[in-house]
């Protein structure tokens, strides 16, 4: 308990999964956080719950962007940890690509991020004190590994990888004591996959492929990745900067099937 004790904390996509799952956790670990995200019922039921406070944030949207930081600087007058962790999936293989399902999906996944680095990271160098912080990005094992399934999802995962480093550099060479760090989860048990268990053929089929690219031969949970969040949150990871950490049951170790 406390090891976050104080610091204030915003998750994008706060309402549900991973999101949810580290509102909880930080919120358990005594840090003050607000949760954003575009589905306003469900954020602000989960923020309740966790005794955190809701924002509506559309991560694409720079004015959202500007409004939230705004109103944490009012209450708090600092930001000590973001999590750019809002996210959807993508747009199928090259052959269907649909641009305009493509330039969403780059809007959320990279803009969006992009946009939190961009004013959560001004705040953090107004800290009181001086600059300080950790930006914690969530990519994803196919921001590392591509999938042919999955074209888009794979570009701008691993767009939210060199963003990240990008970042770190950016502000580590400027003596800013800002850290940027992306989180790379296989595959974890979130509504993300909800699409598939409508049907229950594609359900059975993914679960099937998930089980196969996964040696320790389960889905991860929600909170394990909430987990590695928190350590990168907290200053246990002091040193850690531009770095990425894999959370994926030994998936992106293993050569396919064997
Ligand atoms: P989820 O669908 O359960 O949650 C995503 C949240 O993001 C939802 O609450 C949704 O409302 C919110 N959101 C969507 N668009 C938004 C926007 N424009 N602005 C603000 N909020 C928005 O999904 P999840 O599995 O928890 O995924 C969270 C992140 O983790 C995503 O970036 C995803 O790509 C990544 N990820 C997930 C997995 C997995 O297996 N679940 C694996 C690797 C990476």
């Amino acid at each position: 308990m406390g090891r976050i004790e104080g610091k204030v904390a915003l998750v994008s996509g706060g309402a549900s999964g991973l999101g949810a799952a580290m509102v909880r956790r930080f919120a358990e670990e005594g840090a003050i956080v607000y949760s954003g995200d575009v589905n306003g019922e469900m954020g602000a039921a989960v923020a309740a719950d966790a005794g955190a406070t809701f924002l509506t944030l559309n991560v694409s949207q720079e004015e959202h962007w500007t409004a939230a930081i705004a109103k944490i600087e009012q209450e708090h007058g600092r930001l000590d940890v973001l999590v750019n962790n809002a996210g959807i999936l993508g747009t199928g293989p090259l052959e269907t690509i649909d641009v305009n399902a493509w330039n969403r999906l780059f809007s959320i996944n990279v803009t969006g991020v992009m946009l939190g680095c961009k004013h959560g990271g001004m705040l953090m160098q107004r800290n009181p004190g001086g600059a300080s912080g950790s930006i914690i990005n969530i990519s994803s094992n196919a921001g590392i590994l591509a999938t042919a399934a999955d074209c888009g999802y794979s570009a701008t995962k691993g767009a939210v990888k060199l963003m990240t480093q990008s970042i770190a550099i950016n502000f580590a060479r400027r003596g800013l004591a800002i850290r940027c760090n992306s989180i790379h989860p296989g595959p974890i048990d979130t509504p993300i996959f909800e699409p598939w268990k409508t049907d229950h053929k594609a359900a059975e089929q993914l679960e099937k492929q998930l089980f196969e690219m996964i040696p320790m031969g389960r889905m991860g949970k929600p909170r394990e990745i909430a987990n590695m969040a928190l350590y990168l949150a907290s200053d246990d990871s002091s040193f850690s900067t531009g770095a990425q950490f894999v959370v994926d049951g030994g998936g992106t170790s293993a050569l396919a099937g064997m």
